[in-house]
C-alpha cells in the first residue's frame, strides 16, 4: 500500500489510514494537489499580502454573496478574530489593547446548546460569553432549549455579538436569532466550520443574516490545514484585517489595500493587534484560493458517490461476520455516509472501545469514528479513505477480532 514510503516513517512516526473523517488531530483532510503545487509557485516569489487577502475578499464575496472575506489560520483563529472585530469595530485604540474590554460591550450572547470547545476563540479576543436557555431538548426534559424571548432578555447594551454555531438541527434557526439581534444593532457570528458541502451553505447563512460566518479551508474544501474562512460585513471584515495583518509599517510609504477601503486611516495606522499571532503566510493564502477555487467547481454528487461506494462495500463484507452488525447512515449531508457498526462484545470478544484500540496499534495505524463507542458502535468515515485503503482497513477489523471471513473475495473495485 502506497503509505510504506510516508514521510513520517524518516520521522520515526507511522502514519495513520483515516476512516475516521476530517479530524484535525491526525491531519484534518488531504489538501488537494493542486493546492500543494500552488504553495510550491507562491514560495519563489514575495508579494504584498493584504493585496493577496484583498483578491481572497473578492473570491469569497463572489462564492458567499457577502461583502466582504477573509483567510484566516482556521476556523478557530476566524472565530477569534471575528471576536476581536466586534468587540473593537472600527476604534484603533480598542484593538490595540484587546483583550482588555475596560468600558467598552463584551458579551457574546450564546445558546447554551450551542457552547463548543470551539468557543474559547471569543473569550481569548477578550469576549464573555453570556450563555442562555437550557439543554432541555437535549435531555428529553422539554421540548427546546432556547426560546426567542430568552435571546430578547439577554442582549443589552453590555451585548457585543450574538454567536451561534451552525448545523442542520440546530435551534432556533438562524433567521430567527438573526432578526432578533438585528433590531438591536446586534452582530451575529455564525460557526460554520464543518458546514460544507453543500457549496449551497456558502451563501445560505449569509442570506438567513449571518454577519460574519466561518468556514475551515482544511475539512471538505481541501486546502491546507491551517486555514479558515471568513465571510461577512465590510466593517467587521475590514476590522478583522487590521488585527490580523502585520502592521510595522511606514505611515508615508503605506498604500492601504482594497480590502481597507472603507477605513478611515486619516489619523494613522492602527499598531500590531491582537490577532497578529494568527498569521497566514502567502503560501496558505495561494493554496487555500487555489483549493477554494477546485472545491466549488467540483461535481458534489459524484463526490459523494464515491464516498458511498467505499461504504456499501465495508458494509456489504461486515455485515457477513458474526458479532457485527453495520448500517450505512447517509443522514448527514455535510459528512460523507458513514458505517455505523455495531459490535456484540459477547460473540467478537472486545467491546468497541477495545476494537478502536487495537485498530490504532498496528502500523499503519487505522483511526475509526470513535463517537458511538459509548453505544458499542464503532463509525467508518470513507471520506478520507483512499480506495486502496478500504480492504487494509477491513483485513485490520477481521484480524482484530479473528473472524471468520472469506478473503477469497475480490476485493475493493474502482
Ligand atoms: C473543525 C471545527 C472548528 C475548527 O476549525 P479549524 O479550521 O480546525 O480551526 C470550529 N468549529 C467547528 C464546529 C468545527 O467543526
Amino acid at each position: 500500500m502506497s503509505d510504506r514510503k510516508s514521510i513520517y516513517y524518516d520521522f520515526g512516526v507511522s502514519p495513520v489510514i483515516n476512516a475516521a473523517g476530517t479530524k484535525t488531530r491526525i491531519g484534518g483532510s488531504l489538501i488537494r494537489p493542486e493546492a500543494v503545487e500552488a504553495m510550491h509557485a507562491a514560495a519563489e516569489s514575495f508579494v504584498v499580502l493584504s493585496d493577496l487577502q484583498s483578491a481572497a475578499s473578492r473570491l469569497i464575496s463572489e462564492l458567499t454573496g457577502a461583502e466582504a472575506g477573509y483567510v484566516t489560520s482556521g476556523a478557530g483563529a476566524g472565530m477569534m478574530l471575528a471576536g476581536a472585530a466586534v468587540l473593537a469595530r472600527d476604534d484603533f485604540s480598542v484593538m490595540s489593547r484587546l483583550p482588555d474590554t475596560t468600558g467598552i460591550p463584551d458579551e457574546i450572547v450564546m445558546p447554551r446548546t450551542h457552547r463548543t470547545g470551539y468557543d474559547h476563540a471569543f473569550r481569548a479576543a477578550g469576549g464573555e460569553i453570556v450563555d442562555i436557555g437550557t439543554n432541555d431538548y437535549h435531555l428529553g426534559t422539554g421540548s427546546t432549549n432556547v426560546e426567542p424571548w430568552e435571546l430578547e432578555e439577554a442582549i443589552t447594551e453590555e451585548t457585543a455579538a450574538v454567536g451561534y454555531v451552525e448545523k442542520p438541527y440546530t435551534q432556533p434557526e438562524l433567521s430567527v436569532v438573526a432578526d432578533i439581534a438585528h433590531e438591536h444593532d446586534t452582530p451575529v457570528i455564525v460557526d460554520a466550520a464543518a458546514e460544507l458541502p453543500p457549496t449551497a451553505n456558502f451563501s445560505r447563512f449569509i442570506e438567513q443574516g449571518a454577519d460574519l460566518v466561518v468556514f475551515s479551508g482544511g475539512k471538505a474544501i481541501r486546502g491546507p490545514q491551517t486555514t479558515g474562512i471568513v465571510a461577512g460585513r465590510q466593517e467587521l471584515i475590514e476590522s478583522m484585517a487590521l488585527q490580523n495583518l502585520d502592521m510595522h509599517i511606514a505611515d508615508e510609504l503605506w498604500d492601504p489595500p482594497e480590502l481597507l477601503s472603507d477605513t478611515d486611516l486619516s489619523s494613522g495606522v492602527p499598531r500590531q493587534g491582537i490577532g497578529r499571532p494568527l498569521k497566514v503566510g502567502k503560501e496558505e493564502l495561494s493554496g487555500l484560493l487555489r483549493a477554494l477555487e477546485l472545491f466549488v467547481e467540483e461535481d458534489q454528487e459524484k463526490q459523494r458517490q464515491r464516498w458511498l461506494r467505499r461504504a456499501e462495500y465495508l458494509d456489504d463484507q461486515l455485515s457477513g461476520i458474526d458479532g457485527l452488525d453495520p448500517h450505512i447512515d447517509c443522514t448527514k449531508e455535510s459528512i460523507a455516509p458513514e458505517v455505523v457498526v455495531a459490535i456484540d462484545a459477547d460473540v467478537v470478544g472486545s467491546t468497541a472501545t477495545e476494537l478502536a484500540r487495537t485498530l490504532r496499534d498496528g502500523d499503519p495505524r487505522v483511526f475509526v469514528g470513535s463517537d458511538r463507542l459509548h453505544c458499542e458502535e464503532i463509525v467508518l468515515n470513507t471520506m478520507c479513505l483512499e480506495d486502496d485503503q478500504v480492504d487494509y482497513v477491513l483485513d485490520r477489523i477481521v484480524t482484530a477480532i479473528d473472524a471468520d471471513y472469506d478473503a477469497t473475495t475480490a476485493g475493493f473495485a474502482v
